[in-house]
């Protein structure tokens, strides 16, 4: 692994560059579940077979959907993204460190 200096070391901006680059895997992810359950198909498997490679397929395709999401590095939840920060944030406020990050505007009101 590569230190962290790129990303000026910042854990929010590590954690949405790390999510973004799960989500750019994820159409790969779906498509070669799908991909896969159509070549066991056509090389003669019966239905139950391909469903089950694409079932292996969508289980591959959540767990990467899951990744996708960046979550706050001290609490776990989920940060808003950058564009949506502001309206998405009032809702479900995580901790202190994440509010603060998500939307300068959250601690101007504060202060
Ligand atoms: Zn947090």
């Amino acid at each position: 692994m590569k230190r962290a200096g790129t990303d000026g070391g910042d854990p929010f901006t590590r954690e949405r560059s790390r999510a973004l680059a799960a989500r750019k895997l994820l159409p790969w992810v779906v498509a070669s579940g799908a991909g896969a359950a159509a070549l066991v198909k056509v090389a003669g498997a019966t239905w139950g077979g391909a469903a089950g490679f694409f079932g292996a397929g969508l289980l591959a395709a959540v767990f990467v959907w899951t990744l996708s999401i960046a979550r706050c590095p001290f609490c776990g939840r989920p940060l808003p993204r950058p564009g949506a920060a502001r309206a998405a944030s009032r809702g479900a406020r995580g901790c202190e460190r994440c509010s603060g990050a998500s939307g300068d505007a959250a601690r101007a009101e504060r202060s």
